[in-house]
């Protein structure tokens, strides 16, 4: 049983909303799910609603890929205003924002490898979260100058001082928890997810962030980094992830689902529209609509919680 969307909390005074893909694979059911549900919820409040495409990890991205998500979100009544983004041409911005970090002595380098920080996350006496334990932030002088010798670029780190960030999320509630020493920059350059969206939805003025509940776990780094740079924070809402039959995550063994497959299978994209919305509660099943009727029912959803 899916559970129905409810949202809580004051509405943002700015509704703008976004949906950012990764172009690593095509989108499955539960990703255009949640990017109907973002679509929605930003028209119903007579917002605007952009596009991002999150190619930042170069070995993961394909143009080929995000032209397939763009035209299945388009198949399935989605909109948008404005240019879309790249993730891949805004470099730029992402160092401004480096520079602002570490001019105000936020940032420290690390040569950590990953077999090293999960060793030092498991030892016995060492610290019992799942973040970094900070090792680099405590290295000497001669400690640096024998890893700068080494030749390895090192990954740009947040020196976050065991400060934590509060948001409360319109779906999820409440959330309240430390924030780890996370990396910003990776030691082959490229910027990190984290900074990157901070950056850009602040340069796309988006003021609600609606995307997966996947990466709620995310968001309080979210919520650390545009405190820090002085940027207003968007509201969130996290939506629950479409499962199986079987409770577990979508995946290739449940059959369809992708759109392809599912208009393959004889159904319209809007009877696939109509279906996902059904899921959470959203209008009724099965029913081949207009997007509209999408809009109008999340409008009412909205009105509900205010
Ligand atoms: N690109 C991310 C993903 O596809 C989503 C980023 C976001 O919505 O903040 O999982």
């Amino acid at each position: 049983m899916q559970p129905t969307l409810r949202l809580t909390g004051p509405r943002p005074a700015c509704a703008d909303g976004r949906f950012a893909p990764s172009p690593s694979g095509v989108l499955h059911l539960g990703n255009l799910r949640t990017a109907l549900v973002a679509w929605a919820i930003a028209r119903a409040q007579n917002a605007a609603f952009r596009l991002r495409i999150d190619d930042l990890d170069p070995g993961r991205s394909r143009r080929v890929v995000a032209d397939g998500q763009l035209r299945d979100l388009r198949d399935i009544g989605i909109d948008w205003d404005g240019p879309l983004i790249r993730q891949s041409e805004r470099s730029a911005a992402y160092a401004g924002a480096e520079r602002d970090l570490d001019a105000a002595g936020l940032l420290y380098r690390c040569w950590c490898t990953r077999a090293e920080i999960r060793d030092a996350v498991r030892a016995p006496h060492g610290p019992q979260h799942d973040g970094y334990p900070g090792t680099c932030s405590r290295l000497t002088a001669a400690q640096v100058a024998e890893r700068e010798s080494r030749g390895r670029p090192p990954a740009l780190r947040v020196r976050a001082s065991g400060a934590g960030a509060s948001f409360t999320d319109r779906i999820a509630g409440a959330v309240s928890t430390p924030v780890d020493d996370f990396v910003v920059r990776r030691g082959d350059g490229a910027y990190a997810y984290n900074l990157a969206v901070v950056i850009d939805d602040h340069d796309q003025r988006i003021g609600e962030v609606v995307r997966g509940a996947d990466l709620l776990d995310t968001t309080p780094r979210q919520v650390w980094l545009h405190e820090r740079l002085g940027l207003p924070v968007p509201s969130y809402a996290h939506v629950p992830l479409l499962l199986g039959d079987d409770g577990e995550r979508l995946a290739k063994r449940h059959g369809a689902v992708t759109l392809a497959e599912r208009v393959a299978g004889g159904e319209s994209p809007g009877a696939v529209r109509a279906a996902l919305a059904a899921q959470l509660g959203i209008g009724g099943p099965g029913a081949d609509d207009e997007p509209q009727v999408l809009v109008t029912a999340v409008r009412a959803l909205l009105e509900r919680a205010a």
